[in-house]
């Protein structure tokens, strides 16, 4: 049996222009801090004997299969070349039953497409980017994985000086719309087609050599990414920097630096200090969502079609399907929410209705669904307003029409409605012990974030939490 890395790096068969492999930085000494028992016996790993290589964790270790990434992106709306500055893919590790995952190490060390920063990474935001990834696998959206913490000794500059770490993350692939924006602009047609043949090899194999492949896969994305925007949104998740090289392809979440759950809910919630004019909003992600998709369409217009006119056409037939699929998704989910099975047309009135007078009574984006769910009626910060009692009414009459037995009611909405979600002051509490060197706290938050769904977690974690004087503001995490 494979209890041992099984690593390949078959992105090497792209031409250079696609990766760096200049030299390691080992760094002194070491320490596992984290890690992740669950995901490596999910890839067939020996948690064991993977905890004892700190070394291979923490990028001493030379693999043949390893290598940087180049890709652009547009940063906040410019488009800039970018690259893996601080990261190295260990390999792509086959699991038993065929799998292909990337290997990635985040804080590993200078590359080629540094740009004058340092190759590092902090250890409060691989902390961060540990908790959140948890949480959401854990809430059953898509996401990269992480593995391991390891912190290296060694102190970086940031604000002052910082423990320096190294997350291991794990993503069934690290292809970005970035990647194809490096492909368009700094390579040629050939270039982008041996990319797209990539990408559809590894995450769409039924469509390898079907005759409309390019437009197909490009649908593909589409889907994915309608669904994980409307995921985002139905658990008031706000990434922060929802930039084209912070979108992976295979509809994973990637990234998680200034992202912060909502609590009040407000659809211009923005929590990242510098995010000045509300780009990523939590109400604009959806938006963002397809302005990304529209720059992975047009760096594939060649390929669309025989005339730029043929090639737009079929662009713009898929880019249009994201906001019927997101709206799909998303009114599906918050009709699931709110306890009805089957939606109907009317259920999206109600569903925004309830979000109306959650924003004008600032309740609590979650914890509205948990007492939706649990009956907790009286609660709820609107349920004495006539507008509150209005929708109260409605919605019973509308759950009664559905003629489902309370307890089945019950189980639907427990499944969509998180009782727990990393709320931010846990989530900072976790980070600063963590820098003194206390890691009970981010165990102890792991443990609780891994069952989301449970009726019976700590009233602690399940709370708000206090009420906060100024507003929450999330840092770029480096
Ligand atoms: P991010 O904001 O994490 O998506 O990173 C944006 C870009 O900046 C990526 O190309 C990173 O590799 C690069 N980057 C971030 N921090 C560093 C660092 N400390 N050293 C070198 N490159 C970095
Ligand atoms: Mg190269
Ligand atoms: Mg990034």
């Amino acid at each position: 049996m494979t209890t041992d890395w099984n690593f390949e790096a078959t992105y090497l068969e792209l031409r250079d222009i696609f990766y760096d492999r200049g030299p390691i930085h080992p760094v002194d000494n070491p320490t596992l801090v984290l890690f992740n028992d669950t995901l490596a016996a999910t890839l067939g790993l020996d948690a064991q004997r993977l905890k004892q290589d700190t070394d291979l964790l923490a990028g001493n270790r030379q693999t043949d299969t390893s290598f940087s990434q180049a890709y652009a992106g547009h940063q906040f709306g410019n488009l800039t070349m970018l690259g893996d500055g601080r990261a190295l893919m260990l390999g792509e590790h086959v699991t038993r039953d065929g799998k292909r995952v990337d290997v990635q190490l985040k804080g590993s060390g200078p590359t080629e497409y540094s740009r004058g920063g340092d190759g590092r990474a902090a250890l409060g935001p691989m902390v961060r980017e540990f908790i959140i990834s948890e949480a959401m696998d854990a809430l059953g959206i898509p996401t990269n994985r992480a593995l391991a913490v390891v912190q290296t000794g060694e102190a970086i500059m940031r604000q002052g000086p910082k423990h320096g770490a190294i997350l291991t993350r794990v993503a069934s692939s690290h292809l970005r719309v970035g990647t194809f924006q490096f492909a368009a602009g700094a390579g040629s047609i050939d270039d982008v087609i041996a990319l797209t043949e990539f990408a559809i090899k590894r995450h769409d194999p039924d469509l390898v050599d079907t005759p409309n492949r390019y437009e197909q896969f490009l649908g593909r994305v589409v889907e994915r990414q309608a669904r994980l925007i409307a995921n985002w949104q139905l658990v008031g998740f706000i990434h922060g920097v929802m930039n084209t090289d912070n979108m992976f392809i295979s509809g994973e979440g990637l990234d998680y630096g200034p992202c912060a759950f909502m609590d009040t809910y407000h659809p211009e919630t923005v929590f990242s200090s510098i995010d000045r004019e509300g780009r990523y909003a939590y109400g604009n992600q959806p938006y963002i969502g397809s302005w990304n998709l529209a720059r992975l369409a047009e760096t594939l217009l060649p390929l669309l079609g025989e005339t730029k006119e043929e090639a737009v056409d079929v662009a713009n037939k898929q880019l249009t399907r994201y906001t019927e699929l997101y709206k799909e998704a998303y009114f599906t989910g918050l009709a699931h929410k709110i306890g009805l099975y089957v939606r109907k047309d009317v259920d999206d009135a109600l569903a925004d209705e309830l979000l109306r007078l959650m924003m004008e009574t600032e309740a609590d984006y979650t914890n509205t669904f948990r007492a939706l769910t649990l009956g907790e009626i009286e609660s709820l910060p609107f349920a004495t307003r006539d507008d509150g009692k209005a929708w109260l009414d409605a919605w019973q009459k509308r759950l009664s029409e559905q003629g489902l037995p309370n307890e089945d009611v019950g189980r639907i909405m427990r499944q969509y409605n998180p009782s727990v979600i990393p709320r931010n002051h846990h989530v900072e509490k976790a980070i600063q012990a963590a820098e003194r060197g206390d890691f009970g706290p981010t165990e102890a938050l792991l443990e609780i974030l891994r069952d989301p769904y449970n009726d019976d977690q700590p009233s602690e974690y399940v709370s708000a939490g206090p009420p906060r004087t100024y507003p929450y503001q999330t840092f770029c995490g480096t």
